[in-house]
């Protein structure tokens, strides 16, 4: 359905703190909006404000993404432009909108991306690590269990591994980092582009004590940036003391259990795989 009459969705980037981050093409746009679908109308109403602004909002969030769908779509049949933004950075990045896009392209509607902030992007192009292949995986689960879990599936990927984190669970997820993948490097950018914006470098633990000491380093929005595994040979080098290190501790009488959590807290990799080469070498394989 490509019509010049008919109205464009724009999926705008704002700022992730700096307000000065809003590009002027960002700010051409929403002044121009018919409407804006906004994911909290009154926290965008801010920016708007700050721009000198007075659009019309509406509201477009988890609970009724769906709903609105349709009520866009005639909006953009009758020739009105709308943007799309959230409360901060790109729209669809851990924020709402996916499922408007998706039917909206479906449809066959035009949607123009105005990039700008996004806090993942931010945070690895002052990080230090590769960039060259990474995987973003978004939040962790909020459990400890599942959280694990989902970093012991990733425990052998050698890209950087990049997640959103909040300041309630910051600890916590450091803390699973230490058990799940043991010394591996990992970056903390902490309120970027804002005033307290800090980046802290060192294995998770490090990252912890840093903490204990500082507890204002733990305030704040996180991006989590964590090495890949490291290249085989290595891996390769690391096997063999683990090896040693767990024949060690099985002929000390440590249970293959208490073994594996040795070995991956101090060599990184899963305690599942190291239970499993623990069971091995304990039925002297
Ligand atoms: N759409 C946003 C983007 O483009 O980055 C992300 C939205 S997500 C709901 C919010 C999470 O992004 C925060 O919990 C934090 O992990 C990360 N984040 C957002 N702003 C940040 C900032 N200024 N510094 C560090 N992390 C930030």
């Amino acid at each position: 359905m490509s019509d010049s009459a008919y109205g464009s969705l724009y999926v705008v980037a704002t700022p992730i703190g700096n307000l000065d981050d809003l590009s002027p093409r960002a700010a051409r746009l929403l002044g121009e909006a018919a409407v804006i679908a906004a994911e909290d109308t009154r926290h965008s109403a801010r920016l708007l404000r700050h721009l000198g602004l007075e659009r019309p909002m509406l509201s477009l969030h988890e609970h009724n993404e769906a709903a609105r769908v349709a009520q866009l779509a005639e909006r953009l049949v009758a020739g009105d432009d709308v943007v799309l933004i959230s409360d901060a950075g790109t729209p669809l990045i851990c924020d709402p909108g996916f499922v408007l896009v998706r039917e909206l392209r479906h449809a066959g509607h035009r949607i123009v991306p105005v990039p700008g902030p996004c806090a993942l992007v931010a945070g690895l192009c002052a990080a230090g690590l590769p960039t060259d292949r990474f995987t973003f995986i978004g939040f962790l689960p909020a459990k400890s269990a599942a959280r694990r879990s989902r970093l012991e599936g990733l425990a052998a990927r050698d890209e950087t591994l990049v997640c959103y984190e909040s300041p309630h669970r910051i600890r916590d997820t450091l803390d699973d980092i230490v058990s799940v993948l043991g010394e591996r490097r990992v970056v903390l950018a902490r309120e970027l582009t804002k005033t307290f914006e800090t980046f802290l470098d060192g294995s998770a633990a490090a990252l912890l004590a840093r903490m204990q000491e500082d507890p204002d380093q733990a305030r704040g929005e996180f991006v989590v940036m964590i090495a890949g595994a490291p290249p085989k040979e290595e891996h390769e080098q690391t096997t063999l003391e683990a090896d040693q290190l767990l024949a060690a501790a099985l002929a000390e009488g440590v249970g293959v259990k208490q073994a594996a959590a040795l070995a991956a807290r101090l060599l990184g990799g899963t305690k599942k795989s190291w239970y499993a080469r623990a069971q091995t070498l304990k039925d002297g394989g």
